[in-house]
């Protein structure tokens, strides 16, 4: 799903951040038991004597592990990973088509028009445009969204869901994010009117509040729309799991899977909510696809993320950037209203038939912010696979578990494409700080 208004672009940007913090982004529908293995994807299992016997040395343990990824595993996962810089590109200039399309025959000042009849009071006028807004991104963009989320991933055999399934999927989606979007759009478009010059701050300090309540609400009302929870069985993995969130202090007393191989076969976990709300959560295929050494390896590095209270960092952070993006925007805005503003019938930057442009001007802000963002988000990860290697004690199930996520990440990239490109570090970078450890620690 493609949403194209600024506050909810910045919202669901870090909502896919913390997501992709634990990799576990996509949904479900359609029910599945057996095994879920992509069959482009088959790393050969290597015996506890083989890693036994691996030199100490890390570089050369490193290249040991990388060389068990066949060409064909390599050129795949390339081509999938290198083939998402150019979707990151189409998606940015499609949203600015979508702006062009909306605007221009005044067609946003239209819809404005009709709100404001239908809705007479301002709130509602602006929930309304907010609501068409994303069904109207929806529509623009199915396209590409159908491409980007059913075909290739078909292709690549990481999909699971028939089409019918996976577009039910998207209409919920749809409905989640046209409720949230009209909401989000009434009350910073409210807060924009209030405060005249300073609505920038404002702009940026609303959309961080909204971020906060996404995060609360998200495991709790909108995860449980796509996938189904419910607690670990294995008592092996749920015991080993629970000692290590004791030992650091971790306040759950379960652990969760969920039915994340009706839509995908990638694995993944997450440690999700915020104050207080804290629960781990794996999915099926980790479960399935890994042995105990990687699951605690693994989980080692999803209390990290909680332990070092990467969230309220990553908040921290990106309220930073929304400022910065407000700022850009209210720059940006005063020279294109000047210049188009009567052409299209938009009324200043707190009209809300202007929420396309201001929305254009966000996404060419974090278009080209992108290599920032994605650092950031590295730096944690990084952070909480070292922390998990200390709290797991599992170099080997780090490492085989990080070949696993080759399945949709490119192994080996050059440093500059690693800093530019790569949200999480590559299979080289994390491989290699496993065995580093490893070597450092004297372990098997
Ligand atoms: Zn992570």
């Amino acid at each position: 799903m493609k949403l194209k208004s600024f506050c909810v672009t910045a919202i669901f940007t870090v909502a896919a951040f913390f997501a992709s913090l634990a990799s576990a982004s996509e949904q479900p529908t359609g029910a599945t038991t057996a095994p879920v293995t992509n069959a482009h994807f088959q790393v050969e299992p290597v015996s506890d004597e083989w890693r036994a016997g691996l030199p100490r040395d890390a570089d050369a343990a490193t290249k040991a592990y990388l060389d068990r990824l066949s060409p064909e595993i390599v050129s795949r996962a390339n081509a999938y990973f290198e083939g998402g810089y150019w979707l990151h590109l189409w998606n940015f200039l499609l949203g600015l088509v979508i702006t062009t399309i909306l605007i221009s025959g005044k067609r946003a000042a239209r819809v404005r028009d009709w709100s404001q009849r239908v809705g007479r009071k301002p709130f509602l006028r602006d929930m309304l445009f907010g609501a068409f807004y994303s069904v109207a991104g929806f529509c623009l963009s199915l396209p590409l969204s159908i491409y980007q989320g059913y075909v290739r991933e078909h292709d690549y055999g990481m999909a699971t869901q028939t089409f019918i399934p996976w577009f039910v999927e998207q209409l919920v989606g749809l409905g989640v994010n046209t409720v949230g979007l009209a909401v989000a759009v009434a009350i910073l478009y409210a807060v924009m009117r209030r405060v005249g010059a300073g609505w920038w701050v404002w702009g940026a300090s609303v959309s961080g509040g909204l971020l906060v309540v996404v995060l609360l609400i998200g495991p709790v009302w909108i995860d449980p729309l796509f996938n189904t929870y419910k607690p670990v069985e294995n008592g092996a993995i749920k015991s080993a799991v629970l000692a290590m969130a004791k030992a650091d202090g971790v306040p759950v007393d379960n652990v969760y899977e969920f039915d994340a191989s009706r839509q995908t076969t990638r694995i993944s976990a997450n440690v999700s909510g915020i104050f207080g709300s804290a629960a781990v959560r794996l999915n099926d295929n980790l479960l399935r696809r890994t042995t105990l050494p990687e699951i605690r390896a693994v989980m080692g590095h999803e209390l990290g993320h909680y332990v070092l209270n990467h969230i309220y960092k990553m908040i921290a952070e990106f309220v930073l950037i929304l400022l910065a993006a407000f700022l850009f925007a209210q720059w940006a805005m005063a020279k294109l209203l000047v210049r188009y503003g009567e052409r299209f019938a938009l009324k200043g930057v707190t009209d809300v038939a202007s929420l396309p442009l201001l929305s254009a001007v966000f996404s060419v802000f974090m278009f080209f912010a992108t290599p920032v963002t994605n650092t950031l988000i590295r730096v944690q990860e990084i952070e909480a696979d070292r922390f998990g290697l200390n709290l797991a004690r599992e170099p080997h199930g780090a490492a085989e578990a990080f070949l696993k996520l080759t399945e949709y990440r490119k192994p080996d990239p050059g440093p500059i494409e690693e800093i530019i490109f790569f949200d999480h570090p590559s299979t080289r970078f994390r491989v290699h700080d496993a065995m580093r450890w490893r070597e450092a620690m004297g372990t098997p």
